[in-house]
């Protein structure tokens, strides 16, 4: 990739994660101050955030894993401590109401913190603790702490896991799809077609000795739940293609999902003599495939 080429996809990378993160971080503070369903509000801005850095990864078009978790790391801190630094906000603008005055609240920070400072606010926050309302004995509800102290913390750093978590797992996932070097495009599902249901053991194998006659006479164009697809770079004829094999299994619970058994890039030649065998495709949605 040249230098101009890297700058632009640092920059769809980067912009995406750095406007996805303040997004997150703000709508996450405006949510704090109606409620926080613990966990639930930190696991939907994960994926929401993890969806716009798998989106960042595909608008870069830049198939590095270096860079898909480089960005799946620093984007959930980030997002984090801006959270952390709005609500400390908050709390500011609170105590200073209650005491007066900016000096007041700075010095009484001071003496119980030692400074003044992101940490010190955290820190005071965290022995507020975390309040749920819940209906007391009376009826009455009642604001107790549930946690506070070294549990805030604990409880902030399993938030801050469960952000990252899908946070690192999109970007990552997004950047395994086939990529095409000379192109820098993404390959795209160029057709898939049926396998035979009572023939799949046989079209697996014959796959796996590269038979592509036999494997041709195992193919239906419809109505079977097992597939054969085929993804391709949308702009050229040269690169490897990708068949993929998935197979209707049942997950042991009694219900069908597709298992992928076969996944491997076939050169141009495999794929001629695939198509000169008989193997044809129906477009991604019913329609003829372009090649
Ligand atoms: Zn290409």
């Amino acid at each position: 990739m040249g230098a101009r080429a890297r700058a632009g996809a640092v920059a769809a990378l980067g912009g995406t994660g750095l406007a996805a993160a303040l997004a997150g971080a703000w709508t996450a503070h405006l949510l704090a101050g109606v409620f926080y369903a613990a966990i639930l509000v930190p696991a939907a801005w994960g994926a929401s955030l993890g969806a716009a850095l798998a989106a960042g990864v595909r608008w870069s078009r830049w198939p590095s894993r270096r860079a898909a978790l480089a960005a799946g790391l620093a984007a959930p801190l980030l997002s984090y401590a801006v959270f952390h630094a709005l609500q400390n906000g908050r709390l500011r603008q609170r105590c200073v109401e209650r005491l007066g005055g900016r000096e007041e609240y700075e010095q009484v920070l001071l003496e119980r913190k030692g400074s003044t400072g992101f940490w010190a606010e955290l820190s005071l926050r965290a022995d507020t603790g975390m309040t749920v309302p819940r209906r007391s004995r009376g009826g009455r509800r009642a604001d107790a702490p549930v946690i506070s102290g070294a549990a805030m913390y604990a409880y902030w750093a399993v938030e801050l896991a469960v952000l990252s978590a899908a946070c690192i797992l999109f970007p990552l996932r997004a950047v395994r799809r086939p990529f095409c070097a000379h192109c820098r495009r993404w390959y795209v599902l160029a057709g898939e077609t049926c396998v035979v249901a009572a023939r799949a053991e046989t079209a697996l194998r014959a796959l796996e000795r590269r038979d592509f006659a036999l494997f041709a006479e195992c193919l239906v164009p419809d109505g079977s739940v097992h597939l054969a697809r085929l993804e391709t770079c949308p702009s050229c004829g040269e690169s490897p293609a990708r068949l993929r094999l998935q197979f209707a299994v049942d997950d042991g619970r009694g219900r069908a999902k597709r298992a992928v058994v076969y996944d491997r890039m076939l050169s141009r030649e495999s794929l001629h003599s695939l198509r000169s065998a008989g193997f044809v495709l129906r477009g991604p949605r019913g329609r003829p495939a372009g090649r």
